[in-house]
């Protein structure tokens, strides 16, 4: 099944449970805007997309992702997601999200400047400050940004640093945008634990995915004192039931090796590393991880979406029926899109903010959104999961403005 039908299936409990008229819903089936090319790289040909799921909030934002494996419904439905996220999140953005079909992990840095260049003379009509506003997202990077940026800024003769986020400092970045994803992460991790398990100590954590999110989700946790018991990367996991030595394990990482080929712990297969023993599971790598096939099989009571869509419709059933609590990626990785608007916003007014006081603004956005998701949860106590309380309120709100822009009746 497509995540795009995944999404439609979703869509549908949440218009059955709060009564939306046909109608209004269809305004939220489809994205807004479709762009597609080839990029032609030495002979080789890349398909590339960038899509805006919904503008009424505001202009597009969402990452840029470059992997094998991207195909049009997951751009599609990446962007969904960002539409929701945007919305829950209460910052002024529609939702969107590129992706390139290319393994980065085979090019030298000469090619990923070239794909990355190319990918903005194919779409910097589309693309602006008030336009669409691209980000980092798997496997690309400030660099990345950069590069992007300066072309951009060629194609349309002025600078623009708000046309895209995730920028290195030097280019009209935040420092803070770096691990945002994962701070937004550890503060809604802090409110679950507070809530499900009264602030309960020595929790022990699994982390599927070893890259920007995870890497420093896990160190946050480890430095507040939770306790990691195994981590993963494209190659493999390790595991080690009594706390993997984080410093360690990301000292290993930063020089470039992979989790697996660090010496100590046991190491699991990606598909075992998601069923070990453990309090929390922290999703931090692609979409569709947990499906029906392995749902029944996790151990862990509380799951993270720190990636986009790593739980699958149907087992979100299961998970429901198993009574896990699963924190949804629309909430728990909006840490750094609200970030990215932090970054847009000093763009644009050309205030520079302490990143002192916009980690304050993050945790209070983070914890604010928190609430109001909890709260349509107890409000509806037994019939809706922490995942409809959230797309009920995203959901409403894009209907909302679409309503006031007499988009819908
Ligand atoms: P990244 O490229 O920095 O890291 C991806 C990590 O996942 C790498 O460690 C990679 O080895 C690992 N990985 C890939 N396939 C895997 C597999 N099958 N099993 C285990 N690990 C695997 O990407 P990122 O920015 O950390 O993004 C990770 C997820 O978080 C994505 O779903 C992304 O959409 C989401 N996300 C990222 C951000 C952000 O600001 N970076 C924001 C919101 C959501």
């Amino acid at each position: 099944m497509s995540i795009t039908e995944d999404n439609n299936k979703r869509l549908k409990d949440i218009q059955k449970l709060d009564r939306i008229q046909d109608a209004d819903m269809a305004a939220l089936l489809d994205p807004v805007q479709v762009n597609y090319t080839e990029l032609s790289i030495k002979g080789k040909r890349y398909p590339a997309w960038r899509i805006i799921y919904n503008r009424a909030l505001g202009p597009g934002e969402g990452g840029i992702r470059f992997h094998p494996e991207v195909d049009e419904d997951e751009v599609k439905s990446l962007a969904f997601w960002m539409a929701l996220k945007n919305s829950l999140a209460d910052i002024p953005y529609g939702g969107a999200k590129g992706g390139v079909c290319f393994n980065p992990k085979e090019a030298d840095k000469a090619e990923l400047e070239e794909v990355s260049r190319a990918y903005i003379q194919a779409f910097h009509p589309y693309l602006g400050q008030d336009k669409d506003i691209p980000a980092p997202d798997v496997y690309t990077d400030g660099q990345i940004m950069s590069w992007m940026l300066d072309e951009f800024e060629k194609q349309v003769g002025h600078h623009e640093p708000g046309m895209i986020t995730g920028k290195p400092v030097e280019l009209g970045g935040i420092t803070m945008r770096g691990d945002a994803t994962a701070q937004g992460g550890y503060f809604i991790t802090k409110k679950m634990v507070e809530t499900f398990l009264s602030g309960k100590k020595d929790l022990s954590v699994i982390v599927q995915g070893f890259g920007n999110a995870g890497l420093y989700m896990t160190e946050k946790l480890h430095q507040d004192g939770f306790k990691i018991v195994a981590v993963s990367d494209s190659k493999g996991g390790i595991y080690d039931k009594e706390g993997l030595n984080v410093p360690a394990l990301i000292e290993c990482k930063k020089k470039g090796k992979q989790v697996c080929e660090y010496e100590a712990g046991d190491t699991v297969t990606n598909a075992e590393l998601l069923e070990l023993p453990a309090d929390i599971l922290v999703l931090a790598a692609l979409s569709n991880q947990v499906t029906k096939e392995n749902a029944k099989n996790i151990q862990a009571n509380y799951i993270i979406e720190l990636a986009n869509g790593p739980v699958d419709y149907d087992a979100d059933g299961i998970l429901e029926a198993n009574k896990k609590i699963v924190i949804p990626d629309i909430l728990a990785n909006s840490g750094g899109v609200i970030a990215s608007y932090f970054e847009w916003a000093q763009n644009r007014t050309g205030q520079i903010l302490e990143e002192d006081y916009l980690r304050t603004l993050l945790e209070k956005k983070m914890n604010g959104n928190w609430k109001k998701m909890y709260d349509v949860f107890q409000e509806r106590s037994g019939k809706v999961t922490l995942r409809q309380a959230a797309y009920i309120l995203a959901v409403n709100r894009i209907l909302s403005a679409e309503r006031l822009r007499g988009r819908i009746k």
